[in-house]
């Protein structure tokens, strides 16, 4: 069938995960925790007393303006979508297309080539520095060299854990004409963000996702900052009703609540620099630090497969990353709750 879509879709490997029922799942870098039944209870509440058989508002004015507050940022400025992937697809889509090149940093989240292939663009990837941290230079070079019209810095990175510096990003942003994407889907776990920067460099966007430290990955709840001007722009191509009306009621609980829950953030640091340590502690294995709630470890013994299908008969389900570009021994283990990260360790051990 694929003479029925365009030729750049027909020749596309899909992005699938195989899904393995697990005891514990220390793969897709998910909350461990879960929020709190009173808090569930409120939001199914409020759901209860809406009018399902309505759209939500055409708008989402309300809860744009709570996210502006939230992250403090210009509520015009503000885009909402249905997790961060379908704000990646509208940007993608808006500014790439034949002829428009986008440059990527390898290795990263594989999603953003994946667009990139399907709108045709060209696309200019540029390793890493080993140990990984972004090649600054290279991606201005890069970015400089091809006229790209979009430069992507998943920052911190999925799945090495390396953050980009703030000088390092104002440095690509004033040297390139090209906008400059900063996907922070873990920012949460790192000591910084960049949104400050968008008030001063407005090729910049930053998107941010409920997904991962607001443990809400199944609501689908994302959000893009950006000069309101280009959001008007991207606002022409936007789906209408995006954001269900579920999720805008529990994207607002979850607001209202965070100062209450936001002490996870420190508990799954302490463990990411724990498992850290144990980890590199095993003969056979290095670990990447990171600013994120997972590690990238490499072994240096058994291939990550058959280390991943070890784990996995002992029910833990891990990340084989060994396809990704540089990381042919490199497995990703999603920070858990102390005792899973325990039992990772000790089947991890045993599977070496
Ligand atoms: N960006 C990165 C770097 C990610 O790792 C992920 C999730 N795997 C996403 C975006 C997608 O997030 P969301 O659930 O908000 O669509």
């Amino acid at each position: 069938m694929s003479r029925f879509v365009r030729p750049e879709l027909g020749n596309l490997v899909e992005y699938t995960l195989a899904q393995y029922e697990c005891r514990i799942k220390l793969n897709q870098n998910e909350n461990p925790h879960e929020l709190p039944d009173a808090l569930k209870r409120e939001i199914l509440d409020r759901m209860a007393g809406e009018r399902w058989s309505r759209y939500p508002t055409f708008v989402p004015a309300r809860h744009t303006e709570l996210v502006a507050n939230f992250v403090r940022w210009k509520p015009e400025g503000v885009l909402l979508g249905n997790g961060s992937n379908e704000l990646l697809q509208l940007l993608f889509t808006c500014v790439l297309g034949p002829g428009k090149g986008v440059v990527l940093s390898q290795p990263t989240f594989t999603l953003y080539k994946l667009l990139a292939q399907c709108l045709g663009a060209a696309i200019h990837e540029v390793p890493m520095h080993v140990p990984f941290s972004f090649d600054v230079g290279a991606l201005i070079d890069t970015a400089r060299r091809s006229d790209a019209s979009l430069v992507v810095v998943c920052s911190p990175n999925n799945p090495t854990g390396t953050q980009m510096s703030r000088a390092d990003l104002v440095e690509i942003l004033k040297a390139t004409s090209a906008l400059v994407v900063v996907d922070e889907a873990y920012v949460q776990f790192a000591d910084m963000s960049v949104v400050e920067l968008l008030s001063t460099h407005e090729n910049l966007v930053v998107l941010q996702t409920f997904s991962k430290a607001m443990a809400a990955a199944g609501l689908r709840f994302g959000y893009g900052l950006m000069d309101p001007g280009l959001a008007r722009q991207l606002n022409k191509a936007k789906l209408p009703y995006a954001v269900n009306t579920f999720t805008l009621i529990a994207a607002e609980v979850l607001m209202r609540r965070w100062n209450d829950l936001r002490g996870w953030i420190d508990g799954i640091r302490a463990e990411r620099e724990r498992v850290w340590a144990s980890l590199n502690a095993i003969e056979g294995i290095e670990a990447s630090t990171s600013s994120a709630n997972f590690l990238l470890f490499e072994t240096s013994g058994k291939p990550p497969a058959s280390v991943f299908a070890g784990l996995r008969e002992e029910g833990i389900l891990i990340r084989d990353v060994s396809s990704y570009p540089m990381l042919e021994r490199g497995l990703r283990v999603s920070i858990g709750l102390p005792e899973e990260n325990d039992a990772f360790l000790s089947a991890l051990r045993r599977a070496l």
